[in-house]
């Protein structure tokens, strides 16, 4: 009797070749080596849970519908392709959107000084012609000039705020959430101090902007940020310490801790997410009219501390990755739960 390993292409185990057989898998190099590379994926560090579990259900319908054919086949690549390039278009997709705004600010902030500038030349010019002492002409030129780079400054300090603001919400965004990241890990490291982080991610979103529309939806980001706002400003009046809330991307929250454990991290996740969900969303139409009244969020959250002794150059990223490990267990438990890094290190 001939083994399955000798009408197999693929350079599988024997008993992983008759496992596959049984699943209906055809002895091609094509399928089996698709099979088992969407089988690894859970070993993939480089995919988000969420693609992970999309391609683990593509992998399901696979064994669910057996059909192997070319076009199937090609159907599952290009699933493939749009699940691992999804995060990527998506981030393209925002920082081109927000680059553009601010370009244009830019470019609106640039053509009021030209006419401040203008505006000064032709006035000295007039005052000169009209035989004005040329030391005062000096004098006011010298008040004017110094009056401009004032407001320059302050042009570079509005500007500067809104490279770090989501143009959405008003928090802080994800490029302002890198660079507290960073500076709270290495400040933390320095002071012997703890750093926290909270990871939020509101539930079934892709659902809620089915069901409502995205203008909606964006109505209910705006919200829910608010009331992260809220909860962090009651929270942090009576502590001596600062706290940054920012809109990671998407849907998804973060709020850095710097000087905090994981046990107050996780208090202040519940507040939000008892919060977010007793919060009574109010549909608004073009004109700002109610239209509809008792409108329900969740959110679920991932919460870790990094000791002083843990913070490396690396240690940003370890945070944030025990944060997103611990909101995927919250998300798999049913979602609308806060889950601390700790409790899921058994
Ligand atoms: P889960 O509970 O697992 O997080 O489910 P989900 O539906 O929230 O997650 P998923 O990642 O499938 O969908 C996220 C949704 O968030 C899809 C996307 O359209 C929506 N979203 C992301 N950014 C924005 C935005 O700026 N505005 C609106 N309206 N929706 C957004
Ligand atoms: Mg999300
Ligand atoms: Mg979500």
């Amino acid at each position: 009797m001939q083994t399955a390993r000798e009408h197999c292409d693929f350079s599988c185990t024997e008993k992983m070749c008759l496992t596959l057989d049984k699943i209906g898998v055809p002895r091609d190099n094509k399928w089996r080596s698709l099979v088992m590379y969407m089988r690894g994926l859970s070993y993939h560090d480089y995919l988000s849970h969420q693609q992970k579990s999309q391609l683990q259900s593509l992998l399901t319908h696979v064994f669910i519908e057996k059909e192997f054919s070319d076009e199937k086949f090609a159907e599952l690549m290009d699933k493939n392709d749009k699940i691992l390039a999804a995060p990527y278009i998506k981030k393209i997709q925002a920082t081109a959107s927000e680059s553009q705004k601010l370009l244009q600010e830019f470019q609106s902030t640039l053509r009021y000084r030209r006419g401040d500038i203008r505006d000064l030349e032709d006035s000295t010019a007039k005052a000169l012609a009209d035989g004005q002492d040329p030391e005062v002409v000096i004098a006011s030129l010298r008040i004017a000039f110094r009056d401009l780079i004032k407001t320059m400054d302050q042009d570079v300090a509005r500007l500067d705020q809104m490279c770090r603001t989501d143009s959405l919400t008003g928090i802080y965004n994800r490029r302002a959430f890198d660079e507290f990241m960073a500076e709270a890990v290495d400040k933390a490291s320095q002071r012997a101090l703890p750093v926290s982080l909270i990871f939020m991610d509101i539930d079934k979103f892709k659902v809620f902007n089915d069901t409502y529309g995205h203008q909606v939806g964006d109505q209910a980001l705006v919200a829910v940020a608010k009331v992260i706002k809220h909860c962090v400003h009651d929270y942090i009046s009576n502590l001596p310490s600062e706290m940054y809330t920012a809109r990671f991307g998407g849907e998804e929250f973060a709020i850095v801790m710097p000087g905090m454990n994981e046990e107050k991290a996780a208090f202040l996740a519940e507040l939000i997410r008892k919060a977010v969900e007793g919060y009574n969303f109010l549909l608004r139409n073009e004109k700002g009219d109610i239209i509809q009244r008792g409108i329900r969020l969740s959110i679920s959250a991932g919460v870790t501390e990094l000791q002083a002794e843990q913070c490396s150059p690396s240690g940003a990223e370890v945070l944030l990755h025990n944060a997103d490990l611990a909101l995927y267990h919250a998300k798999g438990d049913g979602r609308n739960k806060v889950v601390r890094f700790r409790d899921i290190q058994a």
